[in-house]
């Protein structure tokens, strides 16, 4: 399927299995994982929707919620 090149907002090309991006008006190419790392890393507000996806292991800064449990 087609999606937006995160690099440079082109046509970019994702197999239905998810397996990697590839762009055509760039270099891109990469797995989809680091496809979703690179979203997340540009804009931010993505890091939610993407959330169930990247939270596979990592829980680095990972601290929402704490600030209303001060006491
Ligand atoms: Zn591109």
């Amino acid at each position: 399927m087609k999606i937006k090149c995160p690099k440079c907002n082109g046509d970019a090309e994702m197999p239905l299995d998810y397996s990697m991006v590839k762009c055509n008006s760039c270099d891109l190419d990469m797995s989809y994982g680091e496809y979703v790392k690179f979203i997340a890393h540009n804009q931010p507000k993505y890091s939610d929707i993407l959330g169930d996806y990247a939270s596979g292991g990592s829980t680095e800064g990972h601290t929402a919620g704490s600030l209303d449990e001060w006491d």
